[in-house]
């Protein structure tokens, strides 16, 4: 089944949709560009949200914050001491990992490995340590202590020269290491900032600024779509764990109390929007987090998990945050960030007027996991006979038209007979209705239908001889490949109703 992601990482790259960055310098490790399709599927899939988060919902409003906030938003949150992964050392191969994503093993069972990891190399023999688990990729029990490690990406603000101030610091001076990490921290310190892990603190920190301007009542939501940063101790899988990622994350303030109801709600909510743009809805569902896996803060938490190539994993979070956050920024602040509603009774008081710290349910989900996901789901491999009779496979994305980067290719049969022309105006029809159409007149008609079933373009339109005559085209169904002739304007409503129903 992994082959599968193989496959798809191949189709990204063979259609433009995810290239690796920087490929020609020979690629930088975890970052990926979104080519001319990937881009139109990303932004699809985040309109979507926002349509459905934001848009249709009188009780979310939407925020678009800076990717750098002030250090103290990251003191208050906890994530500057505790926003950090256990990293672990194999001893044997010297590979890097997480040790809560390693594989867990029975203490104490016998385990072979190769010297060094290599091919060739001599066999080792050892058990499973203490810890339960080994290294994911040469399978050693040979391990460092873990140790914390900071996700967050530490840059500066403004014109400092850091190289200049530690040199002239530490210049002459012998310093122990401990001193000398406290003399750099002091200098790095006061102009670091860094680039935020999530977007959801900005929702906190500007709680009030929002809720004053829009006059909104609790429950309320705040929304924000973005570019999120962390530098994970392993990367991997394509772009479902990568340094610079996009998230899509709201939250939603809630009286105290109802907490419960709230979050069950949108967790449902989450789930039914996956599924709706799904050719396996099976393959999305909900799990629980153990006890030990809840934050701190948190009362209860679920994971929305897609059945990947490689097993259930996650793909957003729905969890329930308490009043922790906007509790933390409002003493670290030292400023109100509370709600008043005027009718309710204060149940302490008794009294009408009830001031309270709002308690927040928080769905965050990763875009670029999500893109990974519909990818994965829509990818397709169908056998068949050609007009030959020899065996082959259609390879298509059976993407949900809505999410589809284009909606209806025009092709014109030949380059020649004013068909080109009459397919730029048909085109120009399907733009002025709103519809993204591509119009393509490269190669045989064959390999372009081949090469839209790869980007999941959910229609094709032919332009022949005969639409001269009578403004008729042939319009292919991808998923089903049947061809019907139908009249221009048909072809905009047949496209059209696919979009509009969900
Ligand atoms: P994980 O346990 O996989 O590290 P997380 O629980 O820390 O993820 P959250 O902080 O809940 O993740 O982030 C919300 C969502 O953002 C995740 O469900 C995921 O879809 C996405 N996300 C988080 N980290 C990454 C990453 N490094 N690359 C891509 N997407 C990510």
């Amino acid at each position: 089944m992994e082959d599968k992601l193989n496959k798809v990482v191949s189709l990204c790259k063979r259609r433009g949709f995810v290239f690796q960055s920087s490929e020609i310098y020979g690629g930088l490790k975890s970052a990926y560009d979104y080519g001319p399709l990937g881009v139109e599927l990303k932004r699809n899939i985040a309109a979507e949200w926002w349509q459905n988060m934001v848009t249709e919902r009188e009780d979310i409003v939407g925020l678009d914050a800076s990717i750098f906030m002030h250090q103290d938003v990251w003191r208050a949150s906890g994530h500057l001491a505790g926003f950090s992964d256990p990293l672990v050392d194999c001893n044997n191969c010297k590979e890097r990992f997480r040790a809560d994503k390693a594989p867990q093993k029975k203490v104490g069972d016998p385990l072979t490995y190769l010297k060094g990891g290599k091919n060739g190399a001599q066999e080792l023999k050892g058990t499973v340590p203490s810890v339960g688990y080994i290294c994911p990729k040469c399978g050693a029990g040979d391990l460092s202590d873990e140790r914390q490690f900071n996700l967050m990406f530490r840059t500066s603000l403004g014109p400092v020269d850091f190289i200049e101030n530690l040199a002239e610091a530490v210049q002459g001076k012998n310093y122990t290491k401990k001193e000398l990490k406290q003399v750099f921290e002091e200098i790095l310190t006061p102009s670091s900032v860094y680039m935020r892990p999530e977007t959801a603190q900005a929702m906190f920190v500007q709680f009030m600024n929002v809720q004053q301007t829009t006059s909104m009542k609790i429950p309320f939501g705040i929304a924000q779509q973005g570019k999120s940063f962390r530098n994970e101790i392993t990367t991997e899988k394509f772009i479902f764990r990568t340094c610079e990622f996009e998230q899509m994350e709201m939250e939603f303030f809630v009286e105290p109390g109802s907490q419960t109801k709230w979050h069950e709600y949108w967790l449902e909510e989450r789930l039914n929007w996956w599924k709706k743009y799904a050719n396996n809805p099976e393959d999305f569902n909900t799990r629980e987090h153990e006890a030990d896996e809840l934050a701190h803060y948190s009362d209860r938490c679920f994971d929305i998990e897609y059945k990947y190539p490689w097993g259930w994993d996650e793909l957003e979070g729905v969890a329930s945050r308490t009043d922790y956050d906007l509790k933390k920024h409002s003493e670290h602040a030292k400023t109100k960030l509370s709600y008043f509603d005027p009718v309710k009774i204060d149940p302490e008081s008794g009294k009408t007027g009830y001031r309270y710290t709002p308690y927040v349910i928080e769905p965050a989900a990763g875009l670029t996991r999500g893109l990974l996901a519909y990818l994965l789901d829509s990818y397709t491999e169908e056998k068949g006979v050609d007009s030959k009779g020899n065996e082959k496979t259609r390879t298509l994305l059976k993407l949900h038209p809505r999410l589809a980067p284009i909606k209806a290719a025009i092709l014109p049969l030949t380059k020649k007979d004013n068909l080109p022309e009459l397919g730029r105006d048909i085109m120009k029809k399907f733009l002025a209705s709103g519809i993204a159409a591509k119009y393509d007149e490269t190669q045989s008609i064959g390999k372009r239908y081949s090469k839209h079933d790869e980007a999941g373009t959910a229609y094709c339109l032919t332009v022949d001889h005969q639409s001269l005559e009578d403004s008729t085209v042939t319009i292919r169904d991808r998923d089903t490949t049947k061809q019907e002739r139908i009249s221009i304007d048909e072809a905009i409503d047949v496209v059209q109703k696919r979009l509009i129903t969900l």
